[in-house]
């Protein structure tokens, strides 16, 4: 009998705890890492709550659907149980398989893993709202996934966007430091283009098209961006991935398997302006 009461308030206080610790979000996994023997934190970027680091219980015990589901670029709705260190993942439903469309397209896949890691680098802190961000990388790996632009357009205007956000838009308009309208060089370390009073040493002296690419990209102009020259397109590609190096200090891993070519050239305007 008293092992009756016992059990009854045990339920109840669990129905409790459920109440207040039990939550849920959607939000895209970034990624996901093996810990002990049979479980993987995942880190996945919500909509709500910002980056969330929880704890996928077994998953890598079987090839379950429960892991299936956890696996980097799907959109999902998930479940939590808040946890004291890291929260658990008690349920999770697709939303959007996104990764599924990637694979097979080395270079949609790599831009797209380019992208999870930026979101990653760009939202610092963990459970700090990041409703921009989340919306702007839906946004971006939809359209890698759709497949109607360009990889590295998609890219770039993905890295333009989610640095306006994060606080770094480059100028493109008026000189970074001076604010005057005629412009020649693109410096990093100044914060985007300049006048030929303020620009620094070795500064890139990309093309006007060159700019106007990254405007369209910054703005969503696709008409504009899907009609630009493939050389502009590279040259916007090695501006933007330095750009972004620059503010994230320690670079971006994935970013070395995406058109590297042009970037000796920003590299040495950065190395530059560093050594100057
Ligand atoms: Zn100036």
């Amino acid at each position: 009998m008293g092992g009756r009461v016992r059990g009854r308030r045990a339920v109840r206080s669990r129905a409790y705890d459920c109440r207040v610790s039990l939550y849920r979000d959607e939000g895209v996994v970034l990624r996901t890492q093996k810990l002990g023997e049979a479980d993987r934190i995942i880190t996945v970027l919500t909509k709500r709550t910002g980056k969330v680091r929880g704890v996928a219980k077994g998953v890598r015990k079987t090839m379950s659907r429960f892991g299936a589901r956890l696996e980097p670029f799907t959109h999902v709705d998930l479940q939590l149980h808040e946890g004291r260190s890291l929260d658990v993942i008690t349920q999770v439903e697709t939303l959007r398989p996104y990764g599924e469309a990637l694979v097979s397209d080395y270079p949609r896949y790599t831009a797209g893993t380019a992208m999870l890691e930026t979101a990653d680098r760009l939202t610092v802190g963990e459970k700090e709202p990041a409703l921009r961000q989340f919306l702007l990388l839906v946004g971006g790996l939809r359209t890698l996934a759709e497949g109607t632009h360009e990889a590295r357009l998609v890219l770039d205007a993905y890295f333009l966007r989610s640095l306006a956000v994060a606080g770094y838009a480059p100028a493109l308009a008026e000189c970074a430091r001076c604010g005057a309208e005629a412009v020649r060089a693109f410096s990093i370390v100044s914060g985007g283009v300049v006048c030929g009073a303020c620009r620094p040493a070795g500064a890139a002296v990309p093309a006007a098209e060159t700019i106007a690419l990254m405007i369209a990209l910054l703005r969503g102009d696709w008409e504009a961006a899907d009609a630009s020259e493939p050389r502009n397109r590279t040259e916007c590609s090695g501006l933007v991935a330095a750009y972004l190096q620059w503010h994230l200090e320690h670079g971006i891993r994935s970013l070395r398997h995406v058109e590297r070519e042009v970037e000796r050239e920003t590299e040495r305007e950065a190395g530059a302006a560093r050594h100057p």
